[in-house]
């Protein structure tokens, strides 16, 4: 089942037409939906163009556009209103579609901003002004892609008004080349090209190097089993600089290793030519989560859910001592969900904050989640959101 024919969506998008007419005094030409995604993993793994198996989740961003006619008085003006935090009346952000610049849109609106600005410079498309709300239930900051479901939601809606033609794959680096240069946030290719070509029911394994990709099914509900997210509610970003820093290690790494990018290694014993033991470590979960990621594939066509666990296992400790980029809140939720039962757990997304993903039984979904409350409430920590998801299918017409 995807959640895109759900009752839930299927009401969310009834009402953000409704308001959309309430805001803009028109109705919208159509709404588009794109997911967030779960990283199963290969954490940091995308922008060392190796590889990555997340998949989209039944949260999504659902996003209303109309576009304005050369008639109209303000036909190149770009107009953003969000529901979020707003309630009834969201505030309208515009541009004008000309002095769309790197850094020219505040706030959230450069999400979408950052589209138009990228589809603006395609030879021989002429762009109009728009009118856009956003209605997302993908948590805000919560590691699980809120911003790339916004930016996606975007751009699956333009690519089909003005019928561009545009592939998954150049959505993908569209969406990267969006936020790299006109957010400012160097993140990688994974995220949007999980929210664009996921399939319900599968993990998305995707090389990102060649950018070949394949559904690689998930044997969950034939087992019994589930993902749990556990979001700490503490708030990470890819602005900060911890994300840009570990991304100057491993290019460091790479150059001081003579191969174009981290991908080229597989063996961990070529890194102890890195004098830096830092950028030595930090390599190092590079090179073992490419390999962890192949693992998983492979066990994941043999069924075997248990050893699937015991990779996600593996990858959080070598997010957590190697990459150092987890925290003590994910930290603790790992290590409650595994005490609790959990076949594997391990934090999820660029960390530093954000959710962890617990692989239970179905049957312990209450236990493992009142376990881990029980250790944040011990701890003092915030207490997280806790919440199932399945596997839902990539960004289309809603
Ligand atoms: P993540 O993508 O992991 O959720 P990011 O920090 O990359 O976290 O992106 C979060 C940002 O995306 C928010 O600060 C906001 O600017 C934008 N955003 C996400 N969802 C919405 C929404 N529904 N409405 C407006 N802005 C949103
Ligand atoms: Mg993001």
């Amino acid at each position: 089942m995807s959640t895109s024919d759900s009752k839930e969506t299927a009401q969310r998008i009834g009402q953000l037409r409704e308001k959309f007419v309430k805001i803009y005094g028109h109705h919208p030409e159509g709404i588009w939906r794109a997911p967030g995604r779960v990283n199963l993993i290969g954490e940091h793994t995308d922008y060392n163009l190796g590889y990555v198996l997340p998949f989209a989740i039944d949260k999504n961003a659902l996003v209303a556009v109309r576009r304005k006619s050369q008639l109209e008085p303000d036909a190149k003006v770009l107009d953003f209103a969000s529901t979020f935090g707003h309630g009834e009346t969201p505030a309208i952000t515009s541009v004008e579609l000309d002095e769309l610049v790197p850094g020219a849109v505040p706030g959230w609106a450069a999400y979408p901003a950052a589209v138009l600005w990228v589809l603006n410079q395609l030879e021989g498309l002429e762009l109009t002004g728009l009118e856009l709300l956003v209605d997302s239930d993908v948590p805000v900051g919560s590691g699980l892609s809120s911003s790339h479901a916004l930016e996606v939601g975007t751009i699956v809606a333009l690519n089909d008004l003005y019928n561009l033609g545009l592939a998954e794959t150049d959505m993908a680096r569209l969406t990267q080349r969006a936020e790299n240069e006109f957010v400012g946030a160097p993140t990688g290719i994974m995220d949007q090209s999980a929210s664009l070509m996921s399939h319900a029911g599968h993990a998305l394994f995707l090389d990102c190097r060649s950018m070949e990709s394949e559904a690689v099914p998930l044997p969950l509900i034939e087992q019994e089993a589930v993902v749990l997210v556990i979001d700490t509610k503490v708030e990470h970003s890819h602005v900060d600089g911890g994300y840009a820093a570990r991304r100057d290690s491993c290019e460091q790494a790479a150059a001081a290793l003579g191969v174009a990018s981290l991908r080229e290694v597989s063996n961990v014993a070529e890194l102890e030519a890195l004098e830096d033991p830092v950028v030595r470590r930090r390599a190092k979960h590079i090179v073992t989560e490419n390999q962890r990621v192949l693992d998983t594939v492979r066990v994941l066509r043999d069924g075997d859910l248990k050893a699937v666990g015991q990779l996600l296992c593996q990858s959080h400790e070598s997010m957590r001592d190697d990459y150092e980029i987890s925290s003590q809140e994910l930290d603790a939720a790992v290590e409650a969900a595994m005490a609790a039962g959990a076949i594997g757990a391990r934090m999820t997304g660029g960390g530093f904050g954000g959710s962890a993903i617990a692989l239970i039984s179905v049957q312990q979904i209450a236990h493992v989640s009142q376990a881990v409350e029980t250790a944040f409430e011990r701890a003092g920590y915030v207490r997280p959101a806790i919440f199932t998801v399945i596997a839902d299918e990539g960004a289309g017409k809603a």
